[in-house]
């Protein structure tokens, strides 16, 4: 019998390595993407149908035609800078979307459900190991609007059963090893990219933000995990609910940080090559310290992040950075 899994957002950088990893697990992995941030190029493993959350005669449609045993929900803007100064669009997209896809599940009977959370719902709690019980106290509008959705998830499964995986992600990095699929994004904000674009000279240098945190180089300090790692888990907490075991929040880190130094001395290793960089200001929403408590996934889910050390992570970002790219 055919296994569909809606993935919204399979068409971005960790829905297309979630869909590459469904397929390998034997699911058909359905693509939901409204393309705003990603790549119709990035749809290789399965069925694409472009749609928008906030449509829910067109998410009708799509439940209805593949009856799917789950849903996998990547789709959402991501970006922490730009959630503090344009929060209406986090709060539109991100919460009134997600109910929106929410309630086209449950209405489909569809009531197993897969959601990208952040470890920015857990706020700028120093010194402090994140684990899943950690108080939630966000301090940007990306966090509370991925908290809010954890809420709704929450009194849908009081009021209609549906089971939820909740991931709260650390930093998510590197790609498929195989180039298949990678990280894009127009416009690029994270760490690594924009280190690799300032090496390769496709932009200037990286502007460290901020270098008088309290940390002991003065800059932020966060867990990177590999996104195969990353969509592995998920694999596992589809498999989670398809057994029955109800619904539970994981923590998707490693439980290591490292500093934003750290990062650029590894990259200069990885790749053999100088990080051109510059030392600006903080930048807006920034937590400190973002470090995981990674104790649940493993020991319940199995999960295992082999992959998740910085040279992997670095090396397979800068081959897919050399080579791959999608077109709109
Ligand atoms: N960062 C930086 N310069 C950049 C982009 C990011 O110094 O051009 C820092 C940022 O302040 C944070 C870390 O790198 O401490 C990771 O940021 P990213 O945007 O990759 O992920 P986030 O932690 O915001 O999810």
């Amino acid at each position: 019998m055919t296994r569909n899994v809606i993935v919204t957002g399979g068409a971005g950088y960790i829905g297309s390595h979630a869909c590459k990893a469904l397929r390998a697990a034997g699911y058909v992995p359905v693509t939901f993407d409204n393309l705003s941030t990603g790549w119709e190029d990035a749809v290789k493993f399965g069925p694409f149908e472009q749609g928008d959350l906030l449509d829910r005669v067109r998410l009708d449609q799509v439940f209805a035609k593949y009856q799917p045993v789950a849903v996998m929900h990547f789709a959402a803007f991501s970006q922490v800078g730009e959630s503090m100064k344009d929060p209406g669009k986090y709060w539109r997209n991100n919460v009134i979307g997600s109910l929106t896809l929410i309630e086209a599940a449950v209405a489909a009977g569809c009531m197993n459900f897969v959601f990208s959370s952040t470890c920015a719902t857990y706020g700028d709690q120093d010194n402090v190991v994140l684990d899943e019980d950690s108080v939630q106290l966000p301090i940007n509008s990306y966090g509370a609007s991925k908290r809010a959705i954890e809420d709704i998830l929450e009194n849908f499964e009081q009021a209609y059963g549906l089971n939820s995986v909740i991931f709260r992600y650390f930093n998510v990095a590197g790609g498929d090893p195989e180039a298949e699929v990678g990280e894009f994004h127009q416009p690029e904000t994270h760490l690594i990219p924009l280190m690799l674009d300032a090496i390769s000279g496709k932009r200037a240098a990286l502007t460290i933000f901020g270098t008088d945190y309290d940390t002991p180089d003065g800059t932020c300090i966060r867990d990177y995990v590999h996104v195969c790692d990353l969509v592995d888990a998920h694999v596992l907490g589809l498999k989670w609910l398809e057994d029955g075991k109800g619904s539970r929040v994981f923590n998707l880190g490693t439980g290591k940080g490292f500093s934003v130094r750290e990062v650029i001395d590894h990259s200069r290793a990885v790749t053999n090559q100088e990080v051109p960089y510059v030392e600006g200001g903080r930048r807006p929403g920034d937590c400190t310290k973002l470090v995981s408590g990674s104790e649940r996934a493993i020991t319940e889910l199995g999960w295992r992040p082999d992959r998740s050390n910085l040279a992997q992570m670095i090396g397979d970002a800068w081959r897919w950075h050399q080579n791959g790219h999608y077109e709109k």
